[in-house]
């Protein structure tokens, strides 16, 4: 930085050197004044003064139009260093310009008041000058931006504009005082770790003193991880709202920029704001976007990224901690994170933030009914259970969604029904009224689903049938079978992923068994049960061939959960025969029952073709009901 110092005051004065010589030239060609202190100057009459003139022998002639106006002028050949001036009698000017303008003389003319002529001498001599030093002023300050240069002494510019109003500081960031944020923990719900976990740093916010005097040194940054909409950014804000402290918020991704050096240049701003305002928190959205590993490759091609990462670094590693920065970062891909980010000293606390359990999503389905207007009975249980797998912004999602159905229905309160609806839009999709099914289609659609839940129903312990659609959704299912859960599951057994991949299977066979035909129906089955039967042999560890051994590594644990595999590729084919005969001895089984129970599967199928939805207990009902045609079943 100091060697930059120097370099920079030789290049100030370069500046003003070359900016003078500019001037200078400019000035000549611009303003060709004739320099009285050099020159001789010798009284002329006007009368020679106009004959100059019409016989075109002036070069250069400044002539100053005011209450006594004056010219002076320089001959065409004449020997160098004469000047020439006349008193210009008032109410001559109009046939002088004339003159002037036939003659094709270097003339400047200058407007002038007795008293205001030096004021204008002095703006034509320094104006171009001062133009000069904004420009280059401007120009300096752009560089210094791009170069992510913060030297004070050169900074002219203001710093940013105070609090609370979210104002925009130079880096972008977003400023937003505590009594602002608006968001405490009582707006989070469940994530009860997490909390616990940044308790600590609210309290270490407030009173700093307390932890330095005991000689603690508390985390200078902290990693939220988790999958997308599980409230992290949510949690951040509460951690500033509930300290009290200002909050810096930026995203990974303002971080980019295209200019090289400007990613660097924002970090730096941000933590010089950051300084400035301590105790304080500042809160890096997805830094996965700056954070990602660097390539040891060197010519990788992606300097920004990594400046702006090192930047961050040595900003991590250069603040007093005693003062209470606080930097809380959040990413859904902590794999892909730079190991350096998490060394002790930088993000060394890691805090997970993962999808709500049963209770979470209860909890947090509560804190968003909370600001609806409904109609009892509401059972968030019911909706908690019925979306295993859900996030927070689901969930809220799902409460949102419900009310507006509320209000595209014509009522001003919202009814369970219509949480439950949102529920499969937000799964499912929008129902699609557009999409008109052939007969024959809708046929088929009904004993595809029929057939999933039958088999459903005939598992011991698999989760009830709450519900079956045939109602096409914007997301090109034509119809659904749900199966609810009753209560949160941690662990399930091998038996019941077989039994789960029968369910997956029973669609396709249901349309095997009646029409003697296959559709493209149950692609999306096909591709759940194939990723269960691979998971069973390469993660599980569920199969005989390869026992206990992990055949691929989860790529992405918080967004897709892709595997990919890790074995020879020997065997990776002895895996794909393994996952093949999974999927056909559940098929086979799933055939068996609906075989068993083809009656069932008539009436039923015939029941939801007329109905397009049924409910659980409905099917139930029916399911339960003996067969008029069949001897009753010998009782167990
Ligand atoms: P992330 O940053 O993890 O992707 P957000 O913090 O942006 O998720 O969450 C999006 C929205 O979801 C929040 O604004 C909030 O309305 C809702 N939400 C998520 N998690 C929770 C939670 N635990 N409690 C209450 N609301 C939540
Ligand atoms: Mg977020
Ligand atoms: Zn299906």
């Amino acid at each position: 930085m100091e060697m930059d110092d120097h370099k920079r005051r030789r290049n100030m004065i370069l500046y003003v050197l070359i900016a003078f010589a500019l001037y200078l030239v400019l000035n000549q060609v611009l303003f060709p004044n004739i320099a009285r202190q050099q020159m001789t100057i010798k009284e002329a009459s006007y009368s020679t003064m106009i004959s100059d003139l019409k016989n075109d022998r002036v070069k250069d002639m400044e002539y100053t139009v005011g209450s006594d106006s004056d010219a002076l002028y320089t001959l065409k050949g004449d020997d160098e260093g004469v000047a020439y001036q006349t008193t210009v009698l008032p109410g001559a000017e109009d046939y002088l310009s004339e003159l002037i303008a036939d003659s094709g003389a270097n003339v400047v003319v200058s407007i002038a008041t007795n008293n205001s002529s030096t004021w204008l001498y002095l703006l034509i001599t320094f104006g171009p000058l001062i133009i000069f030093f904004l420009v280059g002023w401007w120009l300096n300050r752009k560089m210094k931006k791009a170069m992510g240069d913060d030297n004070p002494s050169m900074d002219f510019s203001s710093g940013f504009g105070g609090l609370g109003g979210g104002g925009l500081g130079k880096s972008g960031a977003r400023i937003v005082a505590s009594k602002d944020v608006g968001v405490t923990f009582k707006d989070v719900a469940g994530q009860e770790e997490a909390k616990e976990s940044l308790k600590e740093v609210v309290d270490f916010l407030e009173k700093p003193e307390r932890y330095e005097a005991i000689g603690a040194k508390l985390p200078r940054g902290v990693l939220l991880v988790g999958p997308p909409g599980t409230g992290k950014t949510l949690i951040a804000k509460a951690v500033a709202g509930e300290a009290g402290v200002p909050f810096f918020s930026i995203s990974g991704s303002e971080f980019v920029e295209m200019f090289v050096g400007r990613g660097a240049a924002k970090v730096r701003d941000l933590f010089k704001q950051a300084k400035e305002k301590a105790p304080c928190i500042v809160f890096i959205d997805e830094i996965d976007t700056i954070g990602k590993k660097r390539d040891g490759g060197g010519f990788s091609g992606n300097d920004e990224r990594e400046q702006t990462l090192n930047q961050l670094l040595t900003e991590m590693d250069g603040f007093d901690n005693k003062k209470g920065i606080v930097v809380v970062a959040a990413t859904n891909r902590p794999d892909s994170l730079d190991p350096a980010l998490l060394r002790p000293g930088r993000f060394d606390r890691r805090v997970p933030m993962e999808l709500p359990d049963l209770a979470g999503r209860k909890a947090i389905l509560e804190i968003h009914a909370k600001d609806v207007k409904t109609e009892p009975p509401i059972d968030l249980t019911a909706i908690a259970r019925a979306t295993p797998g859900a996030s927070g912004a689901d969930l809220a999602n799902i409460i949102n969604e419900g009310a507006l159905r509320a209000v595209r229905l014509g009522r001003n309160r919202a009814r369970q029904e219509d949480f439950e609806e949102s529920v499969e839009v937000v799964i499912a999709g929008q129902q699609r009224k557009s999409t008109v099914l052939s007969d024959h289609e809708k046929q088929v659609v009904s004993y595809h689903e029929i057939g999933h839940a039958i088999v459903a129903a005939s598992q011991k312990e698999g989760a009830p049938v709450t519900k079956i659609t045939i109602v096409p959704r914007t997301s090109g299912a034509l119809g659904y079978t749900m199966q609810v859960e009753q209560d949160e599951k941690f662990l399930t057994t091998k038996q019941e992923v077989l039994d789960k991949l029968a369910v997956y299977c029973g669609g396709r066979a249901a349309e095997e068994l009646i029409f003697g035909e296959m559709t493209t129906g149950a692609a999306n089955d096909i591709e759940q049960a194939t990723k269960l039967a691979r998971n069973m042999i390469t993660r599980f560890g569920m199969s005989d061939e390869f026992g206990m051994m992990a055949l691929g590594t989860v790529q992405n644990a918080y967004l897709n959960q892709d595997t990919s595999l890790t074995c020879a590729p020997g065997t990776a084919e002895r895996v794909d025969a393994a996952v093949q005969k999974i999927i056909a001895d559940a098929h086979a089984r799933a055939l068996q029952i609906l075989r068993e129970n083809k009656f069932k599967l008539h009436e039923l199928a015939r029941y939801l073709y007329k109905k397009e939805t049924i409910t659980g207990e409905e099917f139930m009902t029916l399911m339960r009901r003996e067969n008029p045609f069949m001897p009753p079943k010998p009782a167990e």
